[in-house]
């Protein structure tokens, strides 16, 4: 399970749980060096003790991606210890339901901002790492992670699945722009996976719904993505894996 990943140096939003946690467990196991990004100190500093436990270097770096100045800032701490950064995962992502009715402008900022715009944040910070990368003949990926919601339909989740589809959309639109440069761009959209993303659904319907689509198939784990973006990011520089749809085996 070990992709070779030595001469890599990764950064990944939303590392301190799921599927960014995950992922830098997996990247940092092959080799990678790791910028952790995400809000919550203590468990980057967690995630960073198990990685330099097992021999692997990993670098933890508080960020809001829904604030400029904090991922400028976080860019520069990275830079300042790795230099460039060859590989960019946007995992950081909030998915709070409820019915338009309700007009939670609140969660809809929320969401956009951190799903979207701080993705665009983020890409706009390390873009010169990538490209640069690239250009010296390396290895240059972006990988966000989007959500299978961006094209399914689930009632109650519209403005997540919007801000997903636009991920999605942005991914592909962005390759066109970044293949030329040998950049890679790769969108993933995962099904239903246990993590703790259904944690802040703050409507006790909609919670007790996603319970029981838990209870009513087994769910992908973190690391089952982890896995996945260890394998794209690990194929031939002239390989691209564009887009990767993930599912239980069982989610229609
Ligand atoms: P988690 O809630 O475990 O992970 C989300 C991560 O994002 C957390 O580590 C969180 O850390 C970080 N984060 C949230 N807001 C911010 C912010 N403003 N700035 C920086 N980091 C932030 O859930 P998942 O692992 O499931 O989510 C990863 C991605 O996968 C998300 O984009 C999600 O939408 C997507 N996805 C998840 C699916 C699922 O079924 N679980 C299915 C399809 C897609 P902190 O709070 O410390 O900032």
């Amino acid at each position: 399970n070990n992709y070779e990943l030595h001469d890599r140096t990764a950064v990944i939003t939303g590392a301190a749980s799921g599927m960014g946690e995950a992922t830098a467990l997996l990247l940092a196991a092959g080799g990678a060096r790791v910028a952790l990004l995400a809000r919550r100190r203590d468990r980057l500093d967690e995630v960073a003790a198990k990685i330099t436990a097992g021999g692997g270097s990993a670098l933890a770096v508080p960020v809001d991606v829904t604030d400029t100045v904090s991922v400028a800032a976080a860019a520069a701490t990275v830079e300042a210890a790795y230099g460039r950064a060859d590989l960019v995962v946007n995992a950081a992502g909030v998915m709070l339901p409820n019915p338009i009715g309700d007009g939670r402008e609140d969660e809809w900022n929320r969401m956009i901002d951190t799903n979207l715009t701080g993705a665009l944040r983020v890409i706009r910070a390390f873009l010169p790492g990538l490209r640069a990368a690239a250009a010296a003949g390396g290895t240059a990926d972006l990988v966000n992670i989007s959500s299978i919601g961006a094209h399914a339909l689930f009632p109650q989740y519209a403005v997540y699945s919007a801000t997903k589809a636009a991920l999605t959309h942005l991914s592909a639109s962005l390759r066109t722009e970044l293949g030329a440069e040998a950049v890679r761009v790769t969108n993933i959209e995962p099904g239903l996976t246990d993590t703790e993303l259904g944690g802040h659904v703050d409507n006790t319907e909609l919670s007790a719904q996603l319970g029981a689509m838990f209870q009513a198939m087994p769910a992908l784990s973190a690391g089952d993505i982890a896995d996945l973006i260890g394998y794209v990011v690990s194929r031939p520089r002239h390989v691209n894996l564009r887009q990767v749809i993930a599912l239980p085996t069982p989610q229609a």
